[in-house]
């Protein structure tokens, strides 16, 4: 009876030392979409695409009297965004790659993927977000890919620095 007690509290003590560390690991990063006009459901949509995605880190809504990680604009532009560090910096939702048919809420996640440490990887690849404008216009995967996820895990799993950065969508 006394074994399977100090049994039953090892098993509890390993499974706090197994749990303690993961919910630590996640790291919360606010967002401010009160700039970004009319495409605030969509970089809502983008946040959360990425949090059904990811476990390290999650994106939410700035609260009151807070101040976000990451401002969110809107303007005529390319999209593009400016990274500080990991985690922090501005991003715009270029109304030049909507008008020319990219999917918005591809183009949200993707500006949202860079915030997260993620460079431009012009594959081509619809299935790659990180693809961004060299996929076809009418690619629709807002989607991350795996390795895109894992690697988004990985930078948060671990607090990499990641230097500052400045990525634009405009195609060359
Ligand atoms: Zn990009």
């Amino acid at each position: 009876m006394m074994w399977r007690r100090v049994a039953a509290a090892l098993v509890f003590v390993f499974a706090l030392g197994w749990a303690t560390p993961a919910q630590a690991a996640v790291r919360v990063l606010y967002y401010d979409a009160s700039q970004a006009q009319e495409f605030v459901a969509v970089v809502n949509q983008g946040a959360q695409i990425w949090n059904s995605r990811v476990s390290n880190v999650r994106l939410e809504p700035v609260p009151a009297g807070r101040s976000p990680n990451i401002r969110v604009y809107a303007d005529n532009g390319w999209p593009r965004t400016y990274t500080t560090s990991l985690g922090n910096g501005r991003w715009y939702m270029g109304r030049d790659a909507v008008n020319d048919g990219y999917y918005p809420p591809r183009i949200a996640a993707h500006e949202f993927g860079h915030i997260l440490g993620l460079p431009d990887r012009r594959t081509g690849l619809c299935s790659d977000l990180m693809s961004g404008s060299s996929a076809p216009v009418s690619c629709t995967n807002a989607n991350p890919s795996s390795t895109e996820a894992a690697t988004v895990n990985r930078l948060f799993g671990t607090s990499v620095s990641v230097p500052a950065g400045y990525f634009t969508e405009r195609a060359s």
